[in-house]
């Protein structure tokens, strides 16, 4: 084994770390934490500290660390197969298995499934399909991509610019021309004090239709949004607000993708967010909770009104021209299997969703009462705190004062990982679906001290 001296040397030296301040890094001010093991709620680093991690990872270890059920499905699909491609009619076992299931638990109307790696390349392939869908229907000019600020579809050039937050914009000439924004259904943020919910959905509403009358209805192809906003805060949406969106989306025949990449397999206490608030995609991007991330796999499921023009399409064209190397690789879709079996031999999705009421309730007992606690909100197992300066103004923080970011430190000192998330001063909870009532209990506590701590 490495001594740790040699390890931090190397790391700083080779490895170039995603979503780092890379000149921090170099200078030995951001800290490498080496993880070693994990098990249920808990990892452990290679100094021994072991960390409550209820974050899951980046929410996507859903069934929590260490399962063997997982790993051996593993082992075993490589020492079979580690590899196949799935180009032309070709498949294993377990990417056919796998796909059955993955349509099994989605909603009515869809149709297939196709495998990708990541939540970035699902959704490239989402934005693909649906400029193929109108070519084929005649409408060329139908093709930009309506996404929400705040809204986290990925870090590539297109998902990049789907993604409604600055620093995957700036500086990287994002976002794309073809993509466009409108108000995300952050309530709390958003509207004014005075302004009541259902008023702030109309507003969602009336912002949408004003967008699509500005650029046209026939330059539009679809609209993205997860059910409940993730990255960009960690926000289920007011009441009343996807059916009011989805109302304006089938008046002008735009298309509506659902990324489901964290809602999806569970995490809102329902299998799909579109179960959760009646939404009624024409594509769903899968990924995280498809394999509680033991192996990449990622998957965008299509519906039936599409699929049937994605066959038109290649009796004209032929082939369909999108492919990746690893496509439903065998180790992935081993690794689906076995956990989508897991959850439910586990009943994982609707401990998500007692534990979840639990665990927001704890936080709610634990800081609610704060001077500075703007808000505790969540839905399942995706729950927040938002700090603010004055609470009766819903005055927020400037951001310089990094209070979000204080408090998840002053939390990780007590032994638990959360996510100070990007935008604003919020604290993200996430935690594997297997969470007890007595570790809500603690990350609850243990955030009261964190917040008297940093707060007062
Ligand atoms: N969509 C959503 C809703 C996500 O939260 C994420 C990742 N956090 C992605 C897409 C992108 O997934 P990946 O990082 O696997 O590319």
């Amino acid at each position: 084994m490495l001594r740790n001296d040699q390890l931090d040397e190397w790391d700083r030296e080779n490895f170039f770390h995603p979503s780092t301040h890379l000149a921090e890094f170099a200078r030995g001010n951001v800290p490498n934490r080496v993880i070693k093991t994990g098990s249920g709620c808990h990892i452990t680093d290679r100094d021994g500290v072991k960390l409550l991690d209820a974050f899951a990872g980046l929410y996507c270890v859903n069934v929590g660390y260490g399962r063997p059920e997982i790993s051996d499905a593993i082992a075993e699909q490589a020492k079979e197969l580690a590899y196949y491609h799935a180009y032309v009619g070709h498949g294993t076992e377990a990417s056919i298995t796998l796909a059955k299931m993955v349509l099994d638990r989605a909603p009515g109307n869809m149709s297939k499934v196709y495998f990708g790696l990541s939540g970035s390349d699902a959704n490239e392939t989402n934005v693909k399909l649906v400029w193929y869908y109108n070519n084929i229907l005649g409408r060329p000019e139908k093709k930009k991509i309506i996404s929400r600020w705040r809204g986290y579809h990925g870090s590539g050039l297109m998902t990049g610019s789907l993604t409604g937050l600055e620093l995957f914009h700036k500086a990287f000439d994002l976002p794309l021309a073809q993509v466009i924004h409108t108000e995300a259904p952050y309530y709390y943020r958003r509207a004014d004090v005075s302004m009541s919910e259902e008023a702030f959905v109309q507003h969602c509403v009336d912002e949408l239709e004003a967008l699509i009358e500005r650029e046209g209805a026939d330059t539009i192809g679809a609209f993205i949004g997860e059910p409940a906003l993730g990255t960009g805060g960690l926000v289920p949406p007011p009441a009343g607000y996807w059916p009011a969106i989805q109302a304006v989306l089938k008046k002008h025949d735009i298309l509506l993708i659902a990324d489901e990449v964290v809602t999806g397999f569970g995490r809102l206490g329902s299998m799909f967010g579109s179960f959760h608030y009646g939404i009624e995609p024409d594509l769903i991007t899968i990924a995280k909770g498809l394999t509680s991330a033991y192996a990449p796999l990622s998957g965008t499921i299509v519906s039936d009104k599409m699929w049937k023009v994605l066959e038109e399409g290649t009796d004209k064209l032929g082939p369909i021209g999108h492919g990746w190397t690893y496509s439903a690789h065998p180790i992935g879709a081993a690794a689906g299997v076995a956990n989508l079996e897991l959850i439910d031999k586990l009943n994982l999705v609707e401990n998500a969703g007692t534990v979840g009421a639990y665990f927001k309730n704890a936080l709610n007992e634990a800081v609610g009462a704060h001077a500075n606690v703007g808000e505790v909100r969540g839905e399942g197992l995706l729950c927040a705190v938002e700090f603010v300066q004055d609470r009766d103004k819903r005055a927020f923080f400037d951001a310089s004062e990094k209070v979000g970011a204080r408090v998840a430190s002053a939390l990780l000192e007590e032994g638990v990982i959360a996510r100070a998330m990007p935008q604003g001063d919020i604290i993200g909870f996430a935690p594997p679906f297997c969470m007890t009532q007595a570790e809500a209990d603690e990350v609850a506590g243990k955030l009261g001290k964190a917040v008297k701590s940093v707060l007062g």
